[in-house]
């Protein structure tokens, strides 16, 4: 699977080739790797994880790129299995459809739009949606629920191909996709040939500022190249005839608005406030991902201290959620299978198999507890408090907690 990986030189947001190493982690498996029983027996393979700053325009970035098709054309969760998902998406939507107010009937075109759920939504308020999606499970589930979808990756050939088929679009939303996609240039290609002359492309990608402001490290994973803040966007955007206009700081996602240069929208305060913010919080400079680097080493200390009792009195630790997101925060933490034992999540298709590269076995949350853990690390930690309500409803007890970040902290 080496040969899977190619090293880029130049940065994706404008091209430059002076690219400086900022932040070093830890290699790792992919982080939705997930094994069966009879792939235990074979290490996977561990990629480099080093995040670089263009010094031109200060977009940071990963250059080692794996192949998408070994990242995305695996199993990945639906949004409708997760409810506080469904329940951010929807009202995601709504508030889109307030703000951009499209004609009944318009084309509304969703690039990574997993299984439908957010274009659903346009649907129900009498727009056409159309949905773009490589992971093949997801791309068939969003057409059993009747919203047409493209399986494959955006590209202007298939922009072309949607263009012809159903007319050119009012809004075209990325979820997510700019911290996937390693040709950027392409997929703003495959936009601009899309988008009506007076349309509106939504991204909404995971916040920089909100990353290191948090030290939330586990969102830096092999999908995720781009790490993104507002500077470097409305430079890009520019280069390629477009404005950024608009921005929202949202649960440490940034989303932006982009039209064509002269378009209907109005520019508001939002971009240059955010820009200040990151002016002053030196988010172009390697100091802030120096920061980060230490931030990671006190957070893995903080978390020894609390595991290190329990281990030593020979008590059971386990884990409990394996988003893709655990992988990145076990190999960083040094949470191997000798400290964590088992790990709980509900996950259908996780059931049986094991985490990425570690190796640690997952099963229900039910049967976990049932083993009566000394101490759990909800490695899911976003949902840290719906997932220990769950536990403790299992348990019959109290239980011993530990919430890894922001800080660690026991429950
Ligand atoms: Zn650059």
């Amino acid at each position: 699977m080496a040969e899977a990986v190619t090293r880029r030189t130049t940065c994706r947001l404008c091209g430059s080739a002076a690219l400086t190493l900022v932040l070093s982690l830890e290699p790792t498996a992919l982080a939705n790797a997930f094994v069966d029983a009879a792939a235990m027996c074979t290490a996977q393979t561990l990629y480099p994880l080093d995040i670089y700053l263009c010094e031109r325009c200060g977009h940071a970035q990963l250059i080692d790129v794996v192949d998408p098709r070994w990242l995305f054309q695996r199993h990945r969760t639906a949004i409708a299995e997760v409810p506080a998902a469904v329940e951010s998406t929807d009202a995601w939507a709504d508030d889109l459809i307030r703000r951009l107010r499209p004609r009944q009937g318009a084309l509304i075109v969703g690039i990574g739009s997993n299984d439908g759920t957010l274009l659903r939504r346009f649907d129900a308020a009498g727009m056409r949606p159309q949905g773009v999606e490589p992971v093949l499970d997801l791309a068939r589930s969003a057409i059993n629920g009747g919203v047409p979808t493209f399986p494959g990756f955006f590209s202007p050939g298939i922009a072309e191909r949607i263009e012809e088929e159903r007319g050119r679009a009012a809004v075209v939303i990325a979820q997510n996709v700019l911290a996937h996609a390693d040709d950027l240039a392409a997929v703003i290609e495959g936009v601009q040939q899309l988008l009506a002359r007076d349309g509106t492309f939504v991204f909404d990608v995971a916040y920089l500022l909100d990353m290191v402001e948090g030290g939330l490290f586990d969102g830096i994973l092999h999908e995720n190249l781009g790490y993104y803040a507002v500077a470097p966007l409305v430079r890009f955007f520019h280069s390629c005839d477009m404005e950024l206009v608009a921005v929202q700081r949202t649960n440490g996602r940034l989303r932006g608005f982009v039209q064509r240069l002269g378009g209907n929208l109005r520019s508001d305060a939002t971009v240059e406030a955010l820009c200040e913010l990151e002016g002053r919080a030196g988010l172009a400079t390697p100091t802030v991902f120096e920061d980060l680097g230490r931030r990671i080493a006190a957070t893995r200390n903080a978390l020894w201290s609390l595991l290190e009792p329990v281990q030593q009195a020979g008590g059971l630790i386990a884990g409990l959620g394996a988003p893709a997101k655990s992988t990145s925060l076990l190999y960083q933490l040094g949470l191997d299978r000798q400290v964590i034992a088992l790990i709980g999540d509900d996950t259908p298709w996780k059931q049986g198999l094991s985490t990425p590269g570690l190796h640690i076995p997952i099963m229900p949350t039910d049967e976990l507890v049932r083993r009566r853990p000394d101490l759990l690390i909800v490695l899911a930690w976003e949902h840290a408090e719906a997932l220990i309500a769950q536990a403790r409803s299992c348990l019959g007890w109290e239980g011993r907690f530990v919430v890894p970040l922001p800080e660690p902290r026991q429950v």
